[in-house]
């Protein structure tokens, strides 16, 4: 725990709650990405989270989800409302919620005066609100921004026993609360002596979930963990099927991880072609880093998804040693102009926009305008105008079209018809492209994926 004014009560951390404070949150207007963000880091450090409160700014709610959660956790993780104006309330809510008074922290006070000098930046009075601490509690420094973190501790009586809860409020912008959880928080856990929780994720694409949980089979047994084995469960988001292995019980580390390799290895061979990588990896990320180890550039060529796909690739730190750029190609007219499709097939009667003709066209044109040695197309009806009988909502022509040396380029084209709204279809037929990508860099064979007609 962090030094104190005061001495604190070791705690072991087993269950956790999490607090996430702040009117923009319970009025629906910024989503709470935060406590998922922090739920998921106290999963893999091996805490059951059994709570998450949302609050509005509003001191005597804030206290009572303190006061409340302190009874059956260990940890609580508070995050917002740490700024300067009037609104913000959790350093008067720890201090309530601790039957204490709040002092100011000359070392804190010295910190966010520096944090001012160094931008140049003249200090606001109520900036030093932010220097206050409860007297038996502790700062925690923060080096992206000027709202300090707090540590306390609220006890609470058991019959003759006290038990206390570690209580820790961090800032709620993502870019101070992150590094600040990892160095605050994780790194002063207390985990039950002689317990050891792992884990690991694996991602696929293509499948659908119930499909791959059937290729699983045994593997997902829910009673595993009882019987001393890892436990396998998926989930599904943004198409992409996760595998997610957590190993909890008494066998030492070593022995957890060579458990979760077996069990990975087992996960490997019952998804095949379609797991496409693990822990961070996405579709993109995987993409560039195969390229960019075989010394290959790539271009996207888009139409329904408008830059989408490009934006994802761009979205992966250095992409730009292997992303080349991409062409919008929303109109017929540019769809000739600068990918060259054959401004008949856009005549009326012929294939028109959304076909397996313009779509190779404009991935064979965006090989050769953008120069790269993968172009991937994507043209469709995006909804939820645009169909015709023949064309339905969420028919995605799709094609990757590599350069083979050869005269003729390597072409894969396929149709796909894409469920749910716009932002959906989009968003498969993006990732649906990356797949097709991926497959071919693997050297896999070309196996369908899902949706694909
Ligand atoms: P605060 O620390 O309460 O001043 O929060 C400042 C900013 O952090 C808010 O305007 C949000 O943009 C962001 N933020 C606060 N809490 C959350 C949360 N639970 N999830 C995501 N963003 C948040
Ligand atoms: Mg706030």
């Amino acid at each position: 725990m962090p030094p104190h004014a005061t001495s604190t009560i070791p705690v072991t951390h087993r269950v956790a709650g999490i607090v996430s404070v702040g009117d923009e949150l319970t009025l629906g207007q910024t989503l709470d990405t935060n406590g998922r963000w922090v739920a998921q880091r106290l999963t893999d450090a091996g805490l059951v989270t059994i709570e998450h409160v949302t609050v509005p700014d509003d001191l005597d709610a804030q206290v009572a989800a303190f006061r409340r959660l302190a009874q059956v956790a260990d940890l609580i993780v508070c995050t917002g409302g740490l700024g300067p104006t009037a609104d913000d309330l959790t350093r008067e809510a720890l201090a309530r919620a601790m039957d204490d008074t709040l002092v100011e922290d000359p070392i804190a006070l010295a910190q966010i005066e520096s944090f001012y000098a160094a931008r140049s930046r003249v200090m606001n009075a109520s900036n030093r609100a932010q220097a206050l601490r409860p007297s038996r509690g502790a700062t925690l420094a923060n080096h992206n921004g000027t709202a300090p973190g707090l540590h306390g501790q609220i006890v609470t009586r058991e019959g003759q026993r006290e038990r206390a809860c570690d209580v820790f409020c961090l800032p709620g912008p993502p870019r101070e609360l992150f590094p600040m959880f990892e160095q605050n928080v994780l790194a002063r856990l207390s985990l039950p002596a002689g317990r050891t929780v792992r884990t690991r994720v694996l991602h696929t694409f293509g499948l659908a979930e119930s499909e791959l949980a059937q290729r699983l089979g045994a593997l997902m047994d829910r009673d595993a963990i009882a019987k001393g084995r890892p436990m396998v469960g998926t989930t599904a988001s943004g198409g992409v099927v996760s595998v997610r292995l957590r190993y909890e019980g008494s066998a030492t580390p070593e022995t957890a991880a060579a458990m979760l390799d077996e069990c990975e290895s087992q996960v490997r061979d019952a998804a095949g072609v379609y797991l496409f990588g693990g822990g961070s990896d996405t579709l993109a990320s995987v993409v560039l880093s195969m390229l960019r180890q075989a010394n290959q550039k790539m271009g996207v060529v888009e139409s329904c998804t408008g830059g989408l796909l490009g934006g994802m690739l761009t979205d992966i730190p250095g992409s730009s040693a292997v992303f080349a750029g991409g062409l919008i190609t929303y109109t017929n007219a540019l769809k000739t102009l600068l990918a060259g499709v054959p401004s008949g097939n856009f005549s009326a009667g012929a294939v028109g926009a959304v076909s397996r003709e313009t779509a190779e066209a404009m991935a064979i044109g965006g090989l050769r305008t953008l120069g790269v040695d993968h172009a991937l197309a994507i043209t469709g009806i995006a909804g939820p105008e645009g169909a015709t009988p023949a064309k339905p909502v969420g028919l995605v022509w799709i094609a990757r079209a590599s350069a083979s040396g050869l005269a003729a380029p390597d072409v894969d084209c396929r149709a796909f018809q894409m469920t749910g709204d716009r932002a959906s279809v989009r968003e498969w037929a993006a990732k649906t492209g990356l797949a097709m990508l991926w497959q071919h860099l693997a050297g896999v064979p070309a196996m369908k994926l899902l949706r694909q007609v």
